[in-house]
């Protein structure tokens, strides 16, 4: 495939891309320096993936390995959010906000900066080298580099504290699994945004390929008016259309389409064509959007303004819209509601039951708890489920009805607890019983079931 050397266009849409462009890149690079306290024993990096104490952390919000179905929730919520916009917008998230395009985009203008616009790009490739030609091009490249490596840090910042790697990268101290990852993605970055740019969504995204599924005659596109444009200027001595054929939303588009050949899988929906043609329509004195962002019904609908609404809201997209919405519930009630402390209980495995010299039977369990919170937990044990029960927990040497455990943050207490009932000749051989574990600091309860068992 012959290289692309889109032409670089002013107007509405490319304002918009820019725009777009710097608060994503802003959003990207601050996020991983936002500060949020957790007490001393917890990073304060808003945003981070601990891999080696594998946890995330969210602002407030821990996840543990154990929660590991939120990151399955934020995909399907991910997942329902571009099927609602591609089903309302078609390809709007490739054409403005898709990490591949802001980052070629940012190539696009470095390499503009340092060789000139489309026509000069195309005659300074096609020169043989001279010191001025090898001077844009370093140029080009080192800047492609430094951008690839600002993308690669920025990423690495939300897995290693930023600020530390920051220490690191200047005292030349980088893990070496940093360091991997910091190579790789400046050199996949520089590789894909440089070089194999438009291929990326055309032969390597997915999205692309099963939009159509998605989208319907209601979906708004970058569309050409084919009743408005045709015959094009050059094609007989006909009545000619408004397309006056210039070319132009051909050499902005950095697809390399002609989105006068109807919709297309490679087209991103990016607008540029629309800024390019406009720019004509305004030169030769014609109306606006020969090409525009339209549906096929709205284009052929008079009385666009009234029905809108009806178009936003139809089958497609209040369907994803609500699953959208209950997906998204579920996991703020879970994420709001969700322990910060694990408890399991398992019966010792070697004897069933031992009758101890009062007469007693006792049952032997191992139990974990574990602070999951940044926080002390003063919490109280008890246990339920037979008359007259007792337990005793291995650092105390008398039988009690509850007992209390502080848990310091982030820890594990493992505990043998024997639990005894007077032998009353039971009619029963095992009964269920229930561990109940109290934070006494928020009043949380996790009950834990077991048995009790009395004879064979
Ligand atoms: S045809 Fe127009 S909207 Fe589609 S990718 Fe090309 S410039 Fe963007
Ligand atoms: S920019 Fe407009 S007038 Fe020029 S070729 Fe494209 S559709 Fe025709």
């Amino acid at each position: 495939m012959a290289k692309i050397y889109p032409q670089i266009i002013k107007g509405k849409f490319r304002s918009i891309k820019d725009i777009t462009l710097i608060g994503l890149f802003l959003l990207y690079f601050c996020g991983s320096w936002i500060r949020w306290g957790r007490g001393e024993r917890s990073p304060d990096q808003a945003l981070l993936i601990d891999l080696p104490n594998r946890r995330a952390y969210l602002f407030g919000i821990e996840i543990w390995p154990d929660e590991i179905y939120y990151i399955t929730g934020a995909l399907i919520l991910a997942a329902l959010g571009l099927f609602f916009v591609t089903s309302l917008l078609g390809r709007i998230w490739c054409g403005y906000t898709c990490p591949h395009t802001v980052f070629t985009d940012i190539f696009l203008k470095i390499e503009t900066f340092f060789q000139g616009d489309r026509n000069k790009r195309i005659k300074l490739d096609s020169s043989s080298y001279d010191i001025d030609k090898l001077t844009r091009k370093v140029a080009t490249h080192i800047s492609w580099l430094g951008i690839g490596f600002l993308f690669a840090f920025g990423w690495v910042g939300y897995f290693y504290d930023v600020k530390k790697l920051l220490q690191d990268l200047i005292t030349l101290k980088v893990s070496g699994n940093a360091t991997i990852w910091l190579f790789s993605l400046t050199a996949s970055t520089y590789l894909f945004a440089g070089f194999v740019r438009q291929r990326v969504c055309m032969y390597m995204c997915p999205y692309g390929r099963f939009q159509s599924a998605m989208i319907d005659k209601e979906t708004v596109l970058v569309t050409y008016d084919n009743e408005r444009g045709e015959p094009r200027a050059g094609e007989g001595e006909q009545e000619r259309g408004d397309c006056i054929s210039c070319n132009k939303c051909v050499v902005v588009c950095p697809m390399g389409i002609d989105i006068r050949d109807g919709l297309q899988m490679e087209c991103i929906n990016c607008g540029l064509c629309v800024d390019a043609c406009n720019s004509v329509m305004e030169k030769i004195g014609k109306p606006l959007d020969l090409i525009g962002y339209k549906s096929s019904v709205i284009s052929n609908d008079q009385q666009k303004s009234k029905t809108i609404l009806k178009h936003i809201f139809r089958a497609k997209t209040i369907i994803f819209s609500l699953v959208f919405v209950i997906v998204a519930g579920v996991m703020l009630y879970s994420l709001t509601n969700k322990s910060t402390c694990i408890l399991s209980v398992s019966k010792d495995h070697g004897a069933l039951f031992t009758v101890i010299p009062d007469g007693s039977i006792r049952n032997t369990y191992d139990i974990k708890i574990f602070n999951k919170s940044s926080r002390i937990k003063n919490t109280e044990l008890t246990i339920e489920g037979m008359e007259n029960i007792k337990f005793m927990v291995q650092d105390i040497s008398e039988y009690v009805d509850k007992y209390n455990l502080k848990i310091k943050p982030d820890a594990e207490l493992e505990y043998r607890v024997f639990i005894k009932i007077p032998n009353d000749n039971y009619n029963f051989k095992q009964k269920d019983i229930k561990f109940i574990l109290k934070d006494l600091n928020t009043n949380e309860i996790i009950v834990k079931h077991n048995s009790f068992v009395v004879s064979r």
